[in-house]
Formats: structure tokens, sequence, C-alpha cells
């Protein structure tokens, strides 16, 4: 579907997958105006399919769309445009669990200038692809390293924006994290290396042994994670306390030295709830226990999955079901 300032949204199509064609002077090319989405179409054990929250994304994708001066979409057409394309690649949404459709939902600019300013005309496409677990061998912990050379994102910045700029400045980190024998990459803030962020494409939460999960507060440097939002909801249906304010790295290797913080996990779409078994760094290396995933933590994953999958009860009405064809 196309944006032009004259004519707003419209030439929506549904194409096969191939080869897009593009000015070489297009704005995307040279100043990076592309915000995007990652969400899941999952076949649940009666045949029927859902989407996860679409209009989650869709609001999401809107804030972005406002940092990065692309035009807004409104909420019913992203939400149409990804039940439309499940509906019609429906025998690609793969049985089992783990499994899944995911959606890659994306925007970007494609005015051909070369001056520098916002577009003012944009393209709004949806990709479909049929995915496995994120991380392979289970649920398994995984090793975090933190990243003290690079931050992902700058106080007023595009940090809590989804768009490709912000994973181009995070792959180097990511190496290194490699290079450093871990999964994922910690991000701390720019202007203090104790304050946790998040991990390269996931949310931190921090389990404390007296019923609080510790996850740092949206202040304009991460993304507001969608399955950290559903997160935050599931536990304080079960009674837990939820603080989501500044969590510092001294917090959390003193908690877990004292007991107090029993369990780490990071939480996202692809990689849905996965444990931290440990934080490396240059300076030090802390293991959290055991190789065994927390109590809490698969719990938690049990019951989103659970809701995904339709063997636990959808309560806040999260899925939207794909009509078959
Ligand atoms: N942080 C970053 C940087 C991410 O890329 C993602 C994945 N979209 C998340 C957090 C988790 O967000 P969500 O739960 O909406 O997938």
């Amino acid at each position: 579907i196309v944006w032009t300032q004259a004519d707003g949204w419209h030439d929506a199509q549904v194409l096969p997958y191939g080869p897009i064609a593009m000015d070489p002077a297009s704005s995307v090319l040279h100043y990076g105006q592309e915000i995007f989405e990652g969400m899941k179409a999952y076949r649940r054990a009666d045949d029927s399919i859902v989407i996860f929250r679409p209009e989650e994304n869709a609001r999401r994708l809107n804030e972005s769309a406002v940092r990065l001066a692309l035009p807004e979409l409104p909420v019913e057409l992203f939400v149409e445009a990804t039940k439309r394309l499940v509906e019609i690649d429906a025998d690609w949404v793969p049985r089992g669990a783990d499994q899944s459709l995911y959606l890659r939902p994306f925007m970007i600019a494609d005015e051909s200038f070369l001056g520098v300013r916002a577009a003012q005309r944009a393209r709004f496409m949806v990709i479909a692809s049929p995915a496995g677990p994120y991380f392979t061998g289970g649920v398994k912990p995984v090793s975090i390293w933190l990243s003290q050379d690079f931050a992902r994102a700058g106080h007023g910045g595009t940090g809590a924006a989804k768009c490709g700029g912000n994973y181009a400045a995070s792959l180097l980190p990511q190496n290194v994290a490699a290079e450093n024998g871990c999964q994922q990459v910690l991000f701390t803030d720019a202007g203090d290396p104790d304050v946790i962020d998040e991990l390269g494409g996931m949310n931190l939460f921090l389990v404390r042994d007296d019923k609080t999960l510790l996850t740092p507060a949206l202040n304009g440097n991460i993304l507001p994670g969608i399955t950290r939002k559903s997160l935050i909801q599931l536990a304080k249906d079960r009674g837990y306390a939820v603080e989501e304010r500044a969590v510092t790295v001294t917090e959390w290797r003193e908690g877990v030295a004292n007991g107090s913080i029993v369990e780490a996990f990071a939480c996202g779409t692809a990689a849905v709830i996965t444990p931290i078994g440990q934080l490396k760094s240059p300076d030090f290396t802390i293991d959290f226990g055991d190789a065994a995933p927390g109590e809490l933590t698969l719990s938690l994953r049990e019951e989103l999955t659970g809701i995904q999958y339709g063997t636990h009860e959808d309560r806040h009405s999260w899925l939207t079901e794909i009509p078959s064809a």
C-alpha cells in the first residue's frame, strides 16, 4: 500500500513474493526512514489460526512513524493487511510447539530526491515467513554480554522506535557478544553504564523473592515490547507486584549474591521468554545458579504460549482469529 502527501494511503495489493523496484535516489536508502514490526500467527490444535495482539503492533508502528517523520497508518488498515496475508498464506502457518508464521510489517520512505528532508511518499508492506524457535536447544538459559563500549540509544534519540537504524547500530555490539561466547548483548544507558536498557532484541525482567518483578521503565530509550506488556499483565493477574523503574547491573549482582534476586529472563515475540543463565563483561562473569530455568520464567512461558496456541483461555482477548478459507 502506497502513501503520498497528496492522496494519503491508497493502492493496497497482495502480490506474490519477489523483488521490488526502487529508485537509487529513494530516500530510505540514504536517510534510513524505515520502521518495522515483528509479530506471529499461530496454528492451534483445532487447526484455527490466530494473530497475537496485532492492534498493539499497529499502535507501536504509528509511534515509530511519528518519531521517524513517516505517515501513520490507520490501525484497522494494519490489522486488515496482516489478517489478509495470513489468510492467503494459511497453508504456510506451521503446526506444532514453537512453530509459527512470522510476520514482518514495515514502512519505507520512497520518494526520490537527495536533499535532507522528510519524504512525501512512503510504502507499507508485509512479508511472512515460517519460523521455528529463536534459540535452538529448548528452553535453556542463555548467556548475555554487557556492552560497555557501545550504547544502542541515546536520550532523545530513536530508542523507543522500531526503526532499522537502531538495529544497524546494534550489530557490531552483537558481534562482540558472539565473539565472547554470548547469544545476546545487554545494552545499558548511554549516560550511565550501570542502568539497564534492554537486550539486542528483547526486554529484560528480574524476579525478586518477595513476589516482585523488576523491569526497566519505558524511559524513551527502550522498545515498548508487546511481550513485556503482556507478561506484566499475566504477572499482576497472579498477584505479583511489578516495578517498572531504573534497574541497575549493581542491583542485579548484589541481589543474586544475597539471594533476593532469584530469576532473570528476557522476552520478545521471536524468543518468547528465555531464561538468562549468565552475564559476562570484560571485568566479571556472573552465573545465576544452576543450569535450570527459573520456576516463574517457565510458568509464565507456559501460560503465554498456552494463550497463543489455544491451550489456555484468552481471558484478555489478545487473539485475532483468521477467517478460514
Ligand atoms: N527490544 C528490542 C530491541 C526488540 O527488537 C524487541 C523485539 N521486537 C523487543 C524488545 C521485544 O518486543 P516484542 O515483545 O514486541 O517482540
